[in-house]
C-alpha cells in the first residue's frame, strides 16, 4: 500500500474543484435541471467529504479529482437516490394472489378510473342530486348488493379491518360463539383470537379442533351472547375425522335465539369459480342466501380487486357498523373506490370475466399455452445463466394463493433450472436465485427439490417479450 505523503496530499487538496465552481460548471447544469440544485448542491458535498477522506487516510486508490470524474459519480449517487423503492418485478413464484407481492393485479378499467380519480376532483361525498354532503359508500353499496344480494353493504380498507370493525360494531362488551376448529391465523398476524379482543368482544369457543357439532353452539348461546361467528379456514385443511357445522344450520339456530351470524369468508368470491374448473369456493351470494346477517371479505383476493374489506349483509346491521366511530378510522380513499367501481362492474358479464378480469384471466390460463411461453424463454434464460446451468421446460403446479387452500394445485408451466454436474446445486441456486432477484425488474422465482423453479403462469404477452430482452441482455 503506497502512503500519500504530505506534500502529495496538500498538492492533491488543492487541485480539488470548489463547491461554487463545480455547481457552476457546464458538466453541472444538466444534472441541476434533473433533480434541482438543493440535491445535486448536498450530492456535490457529500461526494468531496468522501473523497477528502480518502486522500486524508491515505487509500492509494484516491486520485486528483476532476469535474468530470466528480459528475459521474454525484449521477450515479443521485440516480440510486431517487429510485422508486416500489419496483415492479416478475411474479414467477407460481402463486397467483401473492400477498407479499400485491396479490391482484387490476384490468385496465380500474387503471383508467384510479388515473381520472387521481388527477379530477369527483363527487367522492358529494350528492349530485342535491348538492349536499353525500356519502361515500354509496356510490358502490348498490352495485355490491346486486352482485351479492345482500340488503346493504360497506367498504373499508381490507377483510382485516372488516372484521374488526364487524367485532367492535355488533359484539362489543359480549360474547362470540366460534369452532374451535376455526380459531385461525391468516399470514401476517391476523388472528381470530386478538382481533376478537382487540375489538373489545369476548371469545366463546366450542368443539374441538377437529369436530364441532350444532349442539355446542346450541349449549354456548346464553344472555352474554352477540354473534355466532364462522371463519373460513382459508389456507389450512383438517381432514380425516371431522365435523363442521353448515351455516344453514347455525343461521336458523341463531335466528330462532334472536342472534345473528357473521362469516369471515376470507376471499370471498362472487362467482363459481368451478364453472372454469377451479376449486370450488362457496360464493358471498350463496352465503348470504344460507342465513348469514353478515359476511366478510377482501377485495385483493378472488375478488381481484384492489387492497379493501367488504362488508355486506342485513341492512339495520350495517347501519350500526357504519355508525361506529371506527369506519371513519377505518374507511377507503377514493383510489380505492375508483378501482373497486369498475372491477365489480366486469362481473355483470360473468361470460366475458376470464378474458378481462386480470386474475381469473391467469388463474384460468391453460397449461398448454403456458408451455409455449417456457420454450419462447428458454433460450433466452439458457442464454443468460450460461452452459454450467440446464434450463428445461417442464410441468409444473400453480396455487391460487392468498388464503386458497395450498392442496387446490393449478396445472401450469415453467422453465426449470439445474445445474449440470448436480454437485453444490444448493449454493448455486441460491446464487442464481439472488441474481435474478437484483435484475433491473427483479424475477422473483423459487427454489424447490434441488431446483430453480420459474412458473410462468402470471407472465403474460408484453412481460414476456420484456424478461427476454432483459435476459438477452445478460452475459453469462
Ligand atoms: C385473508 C383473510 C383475512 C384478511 O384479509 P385482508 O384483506 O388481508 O385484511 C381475514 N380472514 C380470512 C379468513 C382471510 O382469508
Amino acid at each position: 500500500m503506497s502512503d500519500v505523503s504530505g506534500s502529495e496530499l496538500r498538492a492533491l487538496m488543492a487541485r480539488v474543484p470548489s463547491v461554487e465552481k463545480v455547481m457552476a460548471s457546464a458538466e453541472f447544469a444538466a444534472l441541476i435541471v434533473e433533480y434541482g440544485r438543493t440535491q445535486v448542491l448536498g450530492a456535490v458535498r457529500e461526494a468531496l467529504d468522501t473523497w477528502r477522506a480518502g486522500a486524508q487516510s491515505g487509500d492509494a486508490s484516491v486520485s486528483a479529482l476532476d469535474v468530470a470524474q466528480l459528475k459521474s459519480s454525484v449521477e450515479a449517487a443521485l440516480r440510486q437516490r431517487n429510485e422508486s423503492r416500489l419496483r415492479s418485478v416478475f411474479n414467477l413464484t407460481g402463486t397467483v394472489l401473492h400477498t407479499n407481492l400485491g396479490r391482484a393485479l387490476l384490468p385496465d378499467e380500474a387503471v383508467q378510473a384510479v388515473m381520472k380519480a387521481l388527477t379530477q376532483p369527483a363527487n367522492l361525498e358529494f350528492d349530485l342530486g342535491t348538492g349536499k354532503r353525500g356519502d361515500r359508500d354509496d356510490l358502490i353499496d348498490d352495485l355490491i348488493c346486486e352482485l351479492t344480494g345482500a340488503e346493504a353493504a360497506t367498504v373499508v380498507n381490507n377483510n382485516a379491518a372488516a372484521v374488526l370493525l364487524t367485532l367492535s360494531a355488533l359484539a362489543s362488551k359480549k360474547e362470540v360463539i366460534v369452532s374451535r376448529g376455526e380459531l385461525v391465523e391468516i399470514g401476517g398476524a391476523f388472528r381470530i383470537p386478538d382481533i376478537m379482543s382487540r375489538a373489545g368482544a369476548k371469545l366463546r369457543e366450542v368443539g374441538t379442533t377437529n369436530r364441532t357439532h350444532l349442539k355446542d353452539y346450541e349449549e354456548a348461546i346464553g344472555p352474554q351472547t352477540a354473534l355466532l361467528m364462522k371463519v373460513h379456514a382459508s389456507n389450512y385443511a383438517i381432514s380425516g375425522f371431522t365435523k363442521e357445522v353448515a351455516l344453514d344450520e347455525i343461521a336458523p339456530l341463531a335466528h330462532t335465539r334472536g342472534l345473528a351470524v357473521a362469516v369471515d369468508l376470507g376471499s370471498g368470491t362472487l362467482v363459481d369459480l368451478s364453472q372454469w374448473g377451479l376449486p370450488r369456493e362457496t360464493t358471498v351470494r350463496e352465503t348470504v342466501e344460507a342465513g348469514a346477517d353478515i359476511v366478510t371479505f377482501s377485495g385483493d383476493k378472488l375478488l381481484g380487486g384492489p387492497q379493501a374489506g367488504l362488508i355486506v349483509g342485513r341492512r339495520d346491521l350495517i347501519a350500526k357498523i357504519k355508525k361506529h366511530p371506527l369506519k371513519r378510522a377505518l374507511r377507503v380513499g377514493k383510489l380505492t373506490l375508483a378501482a373497486l367501481e369498475p372491477v365489480l362492474q366486469l362481473y355483470r358479464a360473468p361470460e366475458r370475466l376470464t378474458q378481462r378480469l386480470t386474475t381469473l384471466r391467469l388463474l384460468t390460463r391453460a397449461a398448454g399455452d403456458i408451455r409455449l411461453a417456457a420454450e419462447r424463454v428458454q433460450p433466452a434464460l439458457q442464454h443468460a445463466f450460461g452452459e454450467r446451468y440446464a434450463v428445461t421446460a417442464e410441468p409444473m403446479f400453480s396455487q391460487i394463493g392468498s388464503g386458497a387452500l395450498p392442496v387446490d394445485v393449478l396445472p401450469s408451466y415453467g422453465l426449470v433450472v439445474k445445474t449440470v454436474d448436480g454437485k453444490r446445486g444448493g449454493r448455486q441456486l441460491l446464487a442464481l436465485e439472488k441474481r435474478l432477484r437484483e435484475m433491473a425488474r427483479p424475477v422473483i422465482g423459487r427454489i424447490a427439490d434441488d431446483a430453480l423453479r420459474l412458473d410462468l403462469r402470471c407472465l403474460e404477452a408484453a412481460d414476456e417479450a420484456e424478461l427476454i430482452e432483459q435476459l438477452k441482455g445478460v452475459r453469462a
